[in-house]
């Protein structure tokens, strides 16, 4: 901060010329934006994940518009420029959905946004901490007061609106607030590492910003058919794609329904010493088993018909325990997942009672269930913990989420770029 100080008195040394101050601070500001443009284009054609190319932004670009933030006049338009100039560029690339809210944009990924930080913001944080700084020392410093003086104004204070109120991107968020535990939910934002591209797909999806049939007529008014392109019964909603096309059930619901099964699977045969597939697309054997384990693979368990269903996705028997655990999963509609977790429980108490009145073993029902786009109930982990193995929720909702993206990229039929 010494550096600042010597800054100010050198400033005020120099007659005040305000025309050539002007000059000086506009030629700063060109060559600091110019910088920055080309630092976010090398970012960006990056082969960094997307979590990782915002860290960048904010640590190696932005740095760029920072350093001479505080000291020379930064104006409005000029700062909301270089922010349109950055979100087309995060555009061109495929990291941002154009119709995708700004304001999550720049929300931390904890909160379910992505984390970046705007040229806005950065310049008035910049220029509020030098404005503290002075004014802290302002009483012992003959220039700082002086600069005080000048400056006068208070700082403007930025008013963030928050993306959850807005009426279509924060529909979804809205939506799972009751039914889902909210920080879990984002956390595959955080931890899974996904492409920005892929990012950008599923939280365009949350938002309504994706141009399904149903949006172009009701939201956009055009003449377009609203029913779905593949079944034709239903509108054409995201909710619709992910979770509730006919068409689709049978082979891309399946697909990464077992995908996410396949995931626990693998990890019940780690611990206990089982062979399981190799390839993550390759379809385990009905059963496995050794001397401490049996494990099915949507086995059919003989039973009298009092009991529907009993078939479920996996069964696996401790044999030194004397315990098994009935695990099925499901993917259903984000606002569906706790009525969906019940589901499952109620469905399988009969094959419960079934399988300890005749195999004699302690028996547990543990419903494994991600919303498509993510959403995860408060209790997901608990029931993980009581399967064999150690399965990570963030591992099965990065697999739930990744099966979404390629169904919304396949069905709607979207390009690379948007
Ligand atoms: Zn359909």
């Amino acid at each position: 901060m010494n550096t600042f100080a010597n800054h100010c008195r050198a400033q005020l040394q120099v007659p005040r010329n305000t025309t050539s101050k002007c000059i000086l601070d506009e030629v700063t500001r060109k060559g600091a934006t110019a910088k920055y443009l080309q630092r976010i284009r090398q970012v960006l054609r990056s082969q960094l994940n997307g979590k990782n190319k915002i860290r960048a932004i904010n640590s190696y670009v932005l740095p760029v518009i920072r350093y001479p933030a505080g000291i020379i006049s930064w104006p409005m338009e000029e700062m909301k420029a270089t922010d349109v100039k950055t979100r087309k560029l995060l555009t061109m690339h495929g990291g941002f959905h154009p119709k995708s809210s700004t304001l999550r944009l720049y929300t931390s990924r904890k909160e379910g946004g992505r984390g970046q930080v705007s040229v806005r913001a950065t310049v008035q944080d910049e220029t509020s901490k030098i404005h503290k700084y002075i004014k802290d020392k302002a009483s012992t410093d003959d220039v700082l007061s002086e600069c005080l003086r000048q400056w006068g104004t208070e700082d403007e204070v930025l008013e963030v609106p928050s993306w959850e109120d807005k009426p279509l991107h924060g529909m979804y968020h809205r939506q799972i607030t009751e039914v889902a535990d909210i920080r879990k939910s984002y956390q595959w934002l955080e931890k899974a590492g996904l492409k920005d591209s892929t990012e950008a797909l599923i939280l365009a999806a949350q938002e309504q910003a994706l141009n399904t049939r149903a949006i172009e007529a009701q939201i956009y008014h055009t003449r377009q058919d609203p029913r779905c392109r593949l079944c034709k019964e239903a509108p054409e909603t995201v909710q619709h794609i992910t979770a509730g096309c006919k068409m689709l059930a049978g082979k891309a619901y399946m697909e990464r329904h077992n995908q996410v099964a396949g995931i626990v699977y693998r990890n019940i045969c780690a611990e206990y010493g089982l062979e399981a597939p190799r390839s993550k697309w390759g379809t385990p054997p009905k059963v496995v088993e050794n001397d401490r384990a049996k494990i099915l693979w949507d086995f059919q368990i003989q039973t009298d018909k009092m009991v529907m269903a009993n078939q479920p996705d996996i069964v696996v028997v401790d044999k030194e325990q004397r315990k098994a655990v009935v695990v099925d999963v499901a993917i259903p509609s984000d606002h569906n997942i706790r009525k969906k977790e019940h589901e499952k429980l109620e469905k399988y108490q009969g094959l419960r009672e079934k399988l300890e009145k005749t195999w004699k073993v302690k028996t547990t029902v543990v419903p494994v269930v991600i919303g498509a786009l993510g959403a995860v109930t408060p209790k997901l982990e608990q029931w993980l913990k009581q399967i064999p193995g150690t399965t990570s929720d963030i591992s099965v909702q990065k697999c739930a989420v990744l099966g979404t993206a390629k169904i919304l990229l396949r069905t709607l039929k979207l390009p690379g770029l948007w």
